[in-house]
This record gives C-alpha cells, structure tokens and sequence, in this order.
C-alpha cells in the first residue's frame, strides 16, 4: 500500500502546525488543526489534486481552529473533535477577544471523534487517542502503519503543552502521555501543534517531563 503523502506547515498568528496527509492513489485527504491562512491551506489541497474528507481537529483552542469555515466551506468536509472540547469551541469568540483575533465563524462540530475511533485516509488507517491534560479533550491522531502521531498541543519536541489554561491539568497531562504515547513504537514520527517533528523514542530518551530522566 502506498505511503501517505504528508505536508506539514504553519499557519497563523502563533505558528499552529496544519497537517494534509493524503492518499497519493485516491487522492483522498484530511486535513489536521486549519488554524489560519486559509488561503495558503487550500492553495496547497489545490495543489494536491485531493478530496477532502474530513478536517481533523486535536483541540478547540483558537489557534488550532481559525481557518475551519474556509476549508469547511470549500471542501465540505465534517469537522471532527472531542465532545469534551466543546465549551471551548462554542467560547471561541472569548479566546479569540483574548487574543485580539477575529472571531471565525465555526461551523457544528461531529462529535463521534472519540478514543479509538477509527480514522481512514483512502487505504491508510489510523486512530485517535484521548489524551486529556492540555485541555480536557485533547486528542493524537495515531497512523500505526505510518508510523505517524499527531499530537497537538500535548506532546512536543523537549516540552509538553501547558495546563494553566481551562480545563487543563498537569496530572492529566503527565498520565496521558506516557500511558498512551510513550508506549508507541521508537521510531514513530512525532508531529506537535508547535515547532519541530521528533521521534517517540527521542522523547523517551531526553524529554524533561515525560522521559526516562524525568
Ligand atoms: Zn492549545
Ligand atoms: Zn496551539
């Protein structure tokens, strides 16, 4: 089966990380966490030649969600999240005040996306991973053929994401990370919602807060 094409970027104001992986045979495709520059986001679907089938969110913070209406809009695709974020997502013009950003329009939100639910991109499968602590419905998406994991703003390169914001808890955080990611396979690629890729088996080795030393 072929791999899946991936293209990661960033994309507004504070750098969130969006992800298009696709299915180079039937070209059909997801895109994760449409945070901002909608115009770049759907230059680069054009680009691709691919469908999209749903647009994947890990968490309901501003930043992850700016440009779900244009992507939405142009693709028609389902926007996928944790129920457990939905006061977040129906706050969004609060955090967005916060911020002094404009307040997107955001389209209702399917709601099935739960732990293990199962993610399908043309032949590749994956799942998602409930992984609370950021905010309470934090959630990876997990391609154990890929050996990809997209982990949002729970795992990052050296750090992990904070938990002073609402609904976040620093024990939850610390539990979810290693029960569900430091389990996963050494050489699985590691995509945060900031900065740098990294590997499960580099966090396990020099990640301060969730890694052997820590
Ligand atoms: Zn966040
Ligand atoms: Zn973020």
């Amino acid at each position: 089966m072929a791999k899946l094409v991936r293209e990661t970027f960033p994309v507004g104001p504070l750098g969130c990380n969006c992800s298009i992986l696709i299915d180079p045979t039937t070209k059909d495709a997801v895109v994760v966490d449409p945070g901002g520059d909608g115009d770049t986001i759907l230059a680069r679907l054009k680009h691709h030649g691919c469908t999209v089938r749903s647009i994947l969110i890990t968490h309901a913070h501003i930043d992850h969600l700016g440009a779900i209406p244009d992507v939405q809009k142009a693709t028609g695709a389902p926007v996928l999240m944790h129920d457990a974020d939905r006061d977040l997502y129906e706050n969004v013009g609060m955090q967005s005040r916060m911020l002094g950003l404009p307040t997107p329009a955001l389209p209702d939100f399917d709601a099935r996306l739960k732990d293990g639910f199962s993610l399908s991109v043309g032949g590749a499968s994956g799942g998602a991973l409930h992984t609370p602590g950021h905010t309470k419905g934090s959630t990876c998406f997990h391609f154990a053929g890929e050996r990809l994991l997209i982990t949002g703003d729970t795992l990052f390169a050296g750090s992990i994401g904070r938990t002073d914001l609402w609904g976040g808890s620093f024990d939850d955080i610390i539990r979810s990370i290693k029960e569900r990611l430091m389990v996963l396979d050494g050489d699985t690629l590691v995509i945060p919602g900031h900065g740098p890729e990294t590997t499960i088996e580099d966090e396990r080795r020099f990640n301060p807060f969730v890694g052997e030393s820590a």
